[in-house]
């Protein structure tokens, strides 16, 4: 009962498979071809070429494979048998690429892998050729050693659910090859043509042959989405965040602060006198100034201090799970890494900043963009009453004011 059930749902006729494999194997080729001619990003991206190797040469195996009968063994069988190692090799380099572990070690492991598979395959074929299930068991042993590590490396942190769902495609496919490897060497090779366990490699190699194409392709789309959100959330300059995207993670923060009731605090900087840099000494070394007023501040703070440069000279920090008391001490710190600056173009220039620093308990209705606005008004004072300074309010403050 279950073994019909599941031959209903598994069993299928090996050469139609073999045909289906190879149509659309070329198509797929096609296609990323296609792609590639008309997109830019694709051809300078490796995965699309990659990809398209790996579909072209499977699909060639395939047609290779379909002339058992009319073509002698060494085209289809040796070489048709050599292109499908060849294709698995360039998965396995599509695999590495999108799971990041595309090193020269690990390429030429797998280039390694796939050629002393045909060697393997092809000596084996050689020395008996008449025993084809040992040729059937050796290219299922060729196929796993190559596809093994990669799929593998599907896995590996920082992996993302998708990612280990491709992967999965893989496992399944890889663990089809070894109850193929055990039964080929003990059936003959006519009944394995309709075996239960070669329809289920057939079947799981043409979901993975089908389905991997645009998951890589997802998956590549995957990075570039992180890259794009991390790009339009940098400041070019600095390389810290940008605005857009300190608000993106510091409202977030500020939430739970005022949700869990904790102290937090909002350090506002603003360069002195940073116009007349400019005039004297010229924009260039105005934007240096920026890059290391960056530098030295991030250096001063913690690691989960989230810092942005707010816009032109000015700089905004919240500092989580913070009191007012320690936030003075952190700004006098960067104060005091400031004032060791010393510029070799212009000796005389003294980098200063103005801080406005505003902190406390977040209160029910209380926002970032309003501890924000707190901290502008004390470095505001701070500028009034003769710049350089850091000018503390707490939260109780101004609750009392
Ligand atoms: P104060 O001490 O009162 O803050 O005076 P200030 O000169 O620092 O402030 P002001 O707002 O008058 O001038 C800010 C200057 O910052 C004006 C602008 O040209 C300069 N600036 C803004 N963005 C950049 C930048 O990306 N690079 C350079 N080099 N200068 C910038
Ligand atoms: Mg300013
Ligand atoms: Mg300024």
């Amino acid at each position: 009962m279950i073994e019909f059930f599941a031959s209903s749902l598994i069993s299928i006729d090996i050469k139609s498979a073999i045909r289906i494999l190879m149509w659309c194997n070329i198509v797929a080729a096609l296609l990323v071809y296609c792609y590639i001619l008309s997109n830019d990003f694709a051809r300078e991206t490796r995965i699309t070429k990659y990809c398209f190797f790996s579909r072209i040469l499977m699909g060639l195996g395939a047609l290779l494979f379909l002339q058992r009968d009319v073509a002698p063994d060494l085209i289809s069988v040796s070489l048709g048998n050599a292109l499908f190692l060849l294709a698995f090799y360039f998965e396995s380099l599509a695999m590495l690429t999108v799971a990041k572990a595309n090193s020269r070690t690990n390429t030429r492991l797998a280039l390694f892998t796939a050629l002393l598979g045909i060697v393997v395959f092809n000596a084996v074929e050689f020395l008996y050729p008449q025993n084809p299930s040992l040729r059937v068991a050796v290219a299922s042993i060729c196929i796993f050693l190559t596809l093994l590590p990669p799929t593998v490396h599907m896995f590996m942190p920082p992996a993302s659910i998708f990612r280990k769902s491709v992967g999965l495609f893989h496992v399944v496919y890889l663990c089809t090859l070894v109850p193929r490897v055990v039964l080929s060497l003990n059936m003959p090779t006519h009944l394995l043509q309709n075996n239960l366990v070669q329809s289920l490699n057939y079947l799981s190699l043409l979901i993975v042959t089908f389905f991997s194409l645009p998951a890589y392709l997802l998956l590549m789309k995957e990075d570039m989405d992180k890259m794009l959100v991390e790009m339009a959330s940098a400041d070019q300059l600095t390389g810290l965040l940008n605005r857009r995207g300190f608000f993106l993670s510091a409202e977030h923060i500020f939430r739970n602060h005022r949700h869990r009731r904790s102290h937090a605090c909002v350090l506002f900087m603003d360069i002195d006198n940073f116009k007349k840099v400019n005039d004297a000494w010229g924009h260039a070394f105005g934007d240096e100034v920026l890059k290391i007023f960056a530098r030295v501040t991030h250096s001063s703070l913690r690691t989960y201090d989230l810092r942005c440069r707010f816009g032109g000279e000015e700089f905004v920090v919240l500092l989580p799970r913070t009191r007012l008391a320690d936030a003075e001490m952190i700004a006098q710190r960067i104060k005091d890494a400031l004032s060791e600056i010393k510029f070799e173009e212009h000796p005389e220039y003294v980098l200063t900043a103005s801080m406005g620093l505003y902190g406390g308990l977040p209160v029910a209705d209380d926002t970032l963009d309003r501890f924000i606005e707190e901290a502008d008004k004390a470095m505001y004072v701070a500028k009034q009453t003769g710049k350089n300074r850091i000018v503390a309010v707490t939260a109780e403050q101004r609750l009392a004011a």
